[in-house]
């Protein structure tokens, strides 16, 4: 064998942080305020960390998706998915915008009600309604979601008690060509449970059958999987027409629209890649058109989008508590934004940008949240600027799931601040507070008193 020949060893810095073939993304300008607002401001009255809510970014993200489905389909709804963000003052843009409201729990149904939406304007959906909400759904004609064959049985049950006819869409599964597939929710179209729920809510004479619905996932990065969707649920309802004479009132797409954030592990910024409202809008509404629905008959289109309406107008605030080294000799920021009230920042790589001017020296930082846990990572790696103790920062686009998912644990969650278009600030939640924790708890007598 050949001797092999030597090669001197080389040192190399190793750059953790390049996240597209450009080279170091670093932010270039801090953002100090918000629709006008300053963030230190806001800081120094409502307290750190915060998040804030720009109304205005609602209505125009809200407008641009209406659009992209208005201009290429006559019959357009939406409903406000209540699970992305249910904060009251969230939904009631949403709902002054025109949106319905889509719920999936008898707590969320309740909220829509008190929020002022008719029942008829409520969509229920998810696996686990009890009798008395349906019972409810019911008596408000709201647009129920059958998920399983139980819940079937049950509304024709219930049904069969009331001289109300409940109205009913199932929600079905199907292979879109995106794997994993989603389908633990509804009944299967390839395999025949989809036209067997069709026939039993049809034969039973009891229901009013108005709807088709599917939720094909979350964060698509492929708006060609609601092109699949929408043609097999066409397809269905145009085979419910030819079987029973009967018109479907509805074709519900479900949410799941990616929103311009970025996944963790992602070559390229999510903005720059994902699809965006007009390319789903394109496959849904091609799909629609071109299918065998009579052309001046065509249903309804509901979407329940949710994370790609909210996400860009949600911020949170917060500040730097120490700078470190790791024993590595990385740089390491200690914030007091945890993973407990940024959940996405599993899943995101979110946007972060310092709130003060910066020197142009950026350094690959891994910043860990206040908590007491080695889970607590707000961001491995990020090229930032130096942020000195007591700096502040904004973390971008949070607004979908955090103010659902937070977790209150070890730290109290944060006020949640809504700014209009004039740029007042309104208190839309307050902070928690101990008192508000400790006012569900009881403590049994025998175990009131200790000596220490
Ligand atoms: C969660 C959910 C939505 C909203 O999904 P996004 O990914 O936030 O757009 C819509 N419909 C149903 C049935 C859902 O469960």
């Amino acid at each position: 064998m050949e001797k092999l020949r030597y090669e001197r060893p080389v040192i190399k810095k190793l750059e953790t942080n390049m996240p597209n073939k450009f080279g170091l993304r670093t932010e270039y300008q801090p953002k100090t305020h918000i629709d006008g607002v300053a963030v230190k401001d806001l800081i120094k009255e409502h307290g750190s960390p915060l998040f804030v809510i720009s109304e205005q970014t609602i209505r125009k993200t809200y407008r641009e998706a209406k659009k992209a489905f208005t201009t290429r389909y006559p019959k357009v709804q939406f409903a406000w998915s209540y699970k992305t963000n249910y904060l009251n003052a969230v939904c009631h843009v949403f709902h002054q915008e025109g949106s319905w409201a889509e719920v999936v729990s008898g707590f969320e149904y309740e909220k829509a009600l008190r929020n002022g939406v008719e029942g008829s304007k409520i969509i229920f959906n998810g696996p686990d309604k009890t009798i008395e909400d349906l019972k409810k759904a019911v008596e408000h004609d709201s647009l129920i979601h059958i998920d399983h064959l139980d819940e079937l049985y049950s509304v024709i049950e219930l049904a069969g008690n009331t001289d109300k006819k409940p109205k009913v869409a199932i929600r079905v599964n199907m292979d879109t060509g995106i794997y994993p597939m989603w389908d633990r929710f509804g009944f299967n179209y390839e395999n025949g449970q989809a036209w067997d729920a069709l026939n039993k809510i049809m034969r039973s004479e009891k229901l009013e059958l108005i709807g088709l619905h599917c939720h094909i996932g979350t964060f698509m990065l492929t708006a060609q999987a609601y092109a699949t969707a929408a043609y097999k649920l066409a397809d269905l309802a145009i085979g419910i027409k030819k079987k029973y004479k009967h018109d479907i009132k509805y074709i519900d797409m479900g949410g799941g629209f990616a929103s311009r954030n970025t996944l963790k592990g992602s070559y390229l910024p999510g903005s720059d890649t994902n699809p965006t409202f007009d390319d789903f809008a394109e496959a849904i509404t091609s799909a629609l058109i071109n299918s065998n629905f009579e052309p001046d008959n065509l249903p309804l289109l509901i979407l329940e989008t949710g994370r790609a309406l909210i996400d860009d107008a949600g911020y949170l605030l917060g500040s730097v508590i120490s700078n470190k080294r790791s024993a590595q000799g990385k740089r390491t920021t200690i914030i007091d934004v945890g993973v407990n009230i940024l959940f996405t920042s599993f899943w995101y790589e979110h946007k972060i940008t310092p709130a003060q001017p910066f020197t142009h020296y950026a350094e690959d930082t891994t910043l860990y949240g206040p908590l007491c846990m080695n889970i607590d990572v707000v961001r491995e790696s990020v090229s930032l600027p130096l942020m000195n103790k007591g700096d502040h920062f904004v973390i971008h686009s949070v607004g979908a799931y955090n103010m659902t998912q937070w977790m209150q644990f070890i730290t109290l969650r944060p006020k949640v601040v809504m700014i209009d278009k004039d740029s007042n600030v309104h208190v839309i939640r307050e902070n928690e507070t101990i008192e508000r924790i400790t006012q569900m708890e009881k403590v049994p007598g025998h175990l009131k008193e200790f000596e220490l």
